[in-house]
C-alpha cells in the first residue's frame, strides 16, 4: 500500500459563533492542510497519482478560503468554520475529482483534525 501526502496552507479569519470563550471573537489562523491519497496500484509511470494533480486540486480549493473571513462564505452560512467543517469542505470538494483518502487540518502546530469517510 502506498500513501501520498500533499501539504499546503492558507490564511484566513473566522469566529466560532456560540463558543463560550475567546474563539467567539474575530481572529485569524494560518491553517495547514494535509491531503492523503492511498493506493496499491501504480500507473505506467510508477505513480499512484501525480503529486501535481493533488497539489493543484488542493490549491484550487484553498484559494476559495485564502484571506477570507470564512464565516461570510456561502459554505459556512449555516455552520461554523471550525477545523472540522473546513476539513469536510476540503474533502468534499477535492473528492469530486480525486479519490482522496482523508484530509487533516492543522489549526495550530499543536491542534489537528482529520476527516475521512471510513
Ligand atoms: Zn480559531
Amino acid at each position: 500500500m502506498f500513501e501520498l501526502k500533499v501539504l499546503d496552507s492558507f490564511d484566513a479569519a473566522h469566529r466560532i459563533e456560540g463558543y463560550p470563550g475567546k474563539c467567539a471573537r474575530l481572529h485569524g489562523h494560518t491553517w495547514s492542510i494535509e491531503v492523503f491519497v492511498v493506493g496499491e496500484k501504480l500507473d505506467e509511470l510508477g505513480m499512484v497519482i501525480d503529486f501535481k494533480t493533488v497539489r493543484n486540486s488542493l490549491r484550487e480549493v484553498l484559494d476559495e478560503f485564502d484571506h477570507q473571513y470564512l464565516n461570510e462564505l456561502p459554505m459556512f452560512r449555516d455552520k461554523n468554520p471550525t477545523a472540522e467543517n473546513i476539513a469536510m469542505e476540503i474533502f468534499d470538494r477535492m473528492s469530486q475529482k480525486i479519490p482522496i483518502d482523508r484530509v487533516s487540518v492543522w489549526e495550530s502546530p499543536k491542534s489537528c483534525v482529520t476527516y475521512s469517510r471510513k
